[in-house]
């Protein structure tokens, strides 16, 4: 599971977003506001910072999902 590793700009904490890969390749989190990140890959519309693109990218965070608790049914 990736999560960004860029600090945010407003606490200098590890940013832990999720990270997006754009078809050019580039990939990065995807912030509100421009430069929120230093990791940041895309804007609040999605727009790739590398090439311009928009909405042209997918999530690689969250390609694992298996391991969720799945819940049962308290009636079975
Ligand atoms: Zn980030
Ligand atoms: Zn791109």
């Amino acid at each position: 599971m990736a999560l960004c590793s860029g600090e945010r700009k407003v606490n200098h904490l590890q940013c832990n977003g999720t990270l997006y890969q754009c078809e050019c390749g580039a990939t990065g989190c995807k912030q509100k506001y421009d430069d929120d990140c230093s990791a940041q890959g895309f804007d609040v519309k999605g727009k790739c910072f590398k090439c311009g693109a928009v909405g042209k990218y997918t999530s690689i965070s969250s390609v694992t999902t298996d391991h969720a608790p799945r819940k049962t049914p308290s009636f079975l």
